[in-house]
């Protein structure tokens, strides 16, 4: 249960004064609907009202605040024209103006012969001071109406920055004080100050360095939520330890045979990651790793070597995959191999039917069938397995955290092994899994040669198609990519239908083309025909299934290329230079290049090696965005950025693991404080792990 002290951070937006339904939506979908989102929602820049020069002094192309003597009214001959108020100080003139004004609204507010505070942004127009529509018009009494240094927020359409900023302000108002549970010598250290403390100040920006990221006082709330999710994913860790886990210690005969049948010999990443498997199967606990490797580095030969392993010792082992078509081409990989160790593999997809189905799920329940490879339909409830002891899972990203704990439910004691492609920066991981043990394949199979990648620009397509016509002579197989953009969907369809036309007449029935729109069924023949050589241009909108295993493709060309992110350019260019052939990668930009793009572009030229290029993605393109965050899964942080807050991450990892070292059940006064912070970032999932406090 949230402790009560937090109640009026977790009230409706609705509670605040002022706050109807429509604005409480509005700030739905600009922070959330709790006031703790408002809370969250820090100024993004500010206006400094402390320049107060004599009208002497005044330089226009500033926001001043000047105290001045209000002259006559001067009501524009039309509505059309402007209305201006002519106002004095002791030392000279200043013309407010006023658009669209009404006369009587004016009158009251600034009334002739009265002294007034005006405060906005000062023009000079024919060597006049002009004021247009000043920001604030006050009785020189209520001055303190007048903030000295005003906070502005990002806003969404139909919001007025003055109602952001006061719902703002009064969140903060509601915030109580709360018992601190960062370690003092630290806080000391830091220079930081106490959480509520923090909050008002980050809230009160007084000049630009409060703003930036680096300001105490949003370190320290920033190091309050890297705290929070790294002691969530410390006490559900200790917790999945907890489960027991059964040690699955093999001779290794199996995998021995497998490996024998091989026409090559694994690569030392292979092997290293193979024997940091082995020792997570042996121990008791149980495994939760990650094998990250470029496409093509040769992990599905991994897994398959420990889940022989773990056949060996008696058990079932799944392998599961995002789609049909990835499902199919593991198992034509597997079940050779696995025939050789003599262990019965079955495959298991969502097309299964009638008795067939019934056949393969009576092979699971039973343990006839030794290795299971599927996609989600592993998940289904409708399958039980007789002993699974390993589950594996390829390209994480397609599926949910909450996915994959529901296949490793399937029996006791389930060692997880999640294979991805998509190389995942160290912050990241951090981010997301705690310290989940990961094994990196960061050595290609020999034989392979480097893809060169060449960046044109849109106009030199005609040369491209000329390119591509002299490789299909010569037997290549061509990837041809146009993206889709969310936005306008229909004509980038055109665009890929356009592009499909086009290489169809250049090149007679040797052109398929997959888009999202198709059925997966129809999507994978199409692509079937493309693997098996039936077509030898494949044109897509949609990104290639990741993983799809042509090695004849040699040629990839993608269109509108700075439209992609570093790292996905890198992965479908891991599409070629799978095979023995020399591959080619071409990159087509539309001019003109913006910083950024070009930047990722020059690193794409430069390095083919996934660790580095997701380093650079991640600094490019900041921490939200690196893989889509819908796909990701990773947290989202409202005030940490881990692109830039990296430093702290660190610190609160090891915060984090000493805490639960000395107090894993957060029962001592630091402890209990903790628990409020673990409340306060909606970390409650986590506490329930916790004995009751
Ligand atoms: P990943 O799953 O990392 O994308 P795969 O395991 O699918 O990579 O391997 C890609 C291709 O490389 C497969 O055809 C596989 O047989 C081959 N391969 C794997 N390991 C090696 C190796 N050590 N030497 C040569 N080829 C290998
Ligand atoms: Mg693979």
């Amino acid at each position: 249960m949230r402790p009560d002290i937090l109640n009026p951070l977790f009230a409706e937006t609705e509670t605040l004064p002022g706050v109807g339904t429509r604005l409480a939506r509005l700030f739905a979908s600009l922070a959330g609907e709790k006031v703790v989102d408002l809370c969250w929602h820090l100024p993004s820049n500010l206006i400094d009202r402390r320049y107060r020069p004599t009208l002497d002094q005044a330089e226009p192309g500033h926001v001043a605040t000047l105290k001045i003597t209000v002259g006559a009214h001067r009501p524009g001959p039309s509505a059309r024209h402007p209305y201006r108020v002519d106002c004095h100080d002791a030392t000279g003139e200043l013309e407010l103006v006023f658009f669209h004004a009404k006369a009587d609204y004016l009158k009251r507010i600034l009334p002739s012969g009265e002294t007034r505070l005006v405060s906005g942004n000062l023009d000079s127009f024919h060597g006049r001071l002009q004021m247009a529509h000043p920001d604030y018009v006050l009785p020189p009494e209520d001055e303190d109406r007048l903030p000295q240094v005003e906070a502005i927020y990002p806003l969404t359409a139909g919001l007025k920055p003055r109602v952001v900023a006061n719902a703002a302000r009064e969140a903060v108002r509601r915030a109580p004080a709360l018992p601190e549970w960062l370690d003092l010598a630290y806080l000391k250290r830091q220079g930081w100050q106490s959480w509520k403390a923090s909050l008002e100040k980050a809230h009160h920006p007084e000049s630009r360095d409060d703003l930036s990221a680096q300001a105490p006082a949003r370190l320290r709330l920033a190091y309050d939520e890297l705290l929070a999710n790294q002691l969530a994913l410390g006490i559900i860790r200790l917790n999945q330890k907890k489960l027991a886990g059964t040690s699955k210690k093999a001779p290794g005969d199996l995998a021995a045979r497998a490996t024998a049948a091989l026409p090559f010999l694994l690569t030392g990443a292979q092997q290293a990651a193979l024997s940091e498997i082995r020792a997570d199967l042996a121990d008791d606990g149980r495994m939760l790793r990650l094998l990250q490797g470029d496409v093509g580095s040769g992990k599905t030969l991994v897994a398959l070597l420990a889940m022989l392993d773990v056949v060996e010792t008696g058990h079932q082992a799944a392998l599961m995959a995002p789609t049909e078509i990835l499902a199919r081409q593991h198992f034509k990989t597997i079940q050779p191999l696995a025939e050789a160790a003599g262990v019965e593999t079955v495959i298991l997809t969502g097309r299964d039917k009638g008795k067939a189905r019934q056949a393969l799920l009576q092979g699971i329940e039973n343990g006839d069938a030794r290795l299971v490879i599927g996609t989600h339909a592993l998940f289904q409830e409708s399958i039980s397995f007789k002993e699974l002891g390993m589950a594996v899972i390829d390209e994480q990203h397609r599926f949910g955290v909450h996915q994959r704990l529901s296949l490793a439910a399937k029996g006791k004691g389930i060692d997880t092994l999640v294979m991805t492609a998509t190389p995942i920066p160290r912050t990241l991981l951090l981010t997301s899994y705690g310290d989940m043990e990961s094994s990196r394949l960061t050595e290609k199979p020999a034989g392979r040669h480097p893809v060169v990648t060449r960046t044109l620009p849109l106009e030199r397509l005609p040369e491209v198609v000329q390119a591509v016509g002299r490789a299909l002579g010569s037997g290549a197989r061509v990837y041809w990519l146009c993206p889709l953009v969310e936005e306008s969907e229909k004509v980038d369809m055109a665009a890929a239908e356009q592009r499909y036309e086009a290489l169809q007449q250049a090149f007679p029935e040797q052109v398929g083309l997959v888009h999202g729109r198709m059925k997966s069924q129809d999507k994978d023949a199409v692509m079937l025909d493309f693997a098996e050589g039936r077509l030898s241009i494949l044109v897509a909108t949609t990104v290639i299934e990741v993983g799809v295993d042509v090695p004849e493709a040699t040629v990839m060309v993608i269109e509108h290329a700075e439209r992609f992110g570093l790292a996905q350019l890198h992965q479908l260019r891991g599409r070629v230079g799978r095979g023995a052939g020399k591959s080619t990668c071409l990159l087509l930009y539309q001019n003109p290049l913006g910083e950024v793009a070009s930047e990722r572009l020059r690193i794409l030229r430069e390095s083919d090696d996934g660790f580095r290029i997701a380093e650079e993605d991640l600094k490019l393109r900041g921490a939200g965005e690196l893989l889509g965050t819908r796909q990701s899964g990773f947290p989202e942080f409202r005030l940490a950025d881990p692109a830039v807050h990296g430093e702290l991450l660190l610190a609160a990892r090891d915060d984090a693991g000493l805490i639960l070292q000395r107090d894993a059940q957060l029962e001592t006064e630091r402890g209990k404080a903790l628990r409020i912070l673990l409340y306060l970032f909606e970390r409650d999932s986590a506490v329930r792990y916790l004995r009751s406090g």
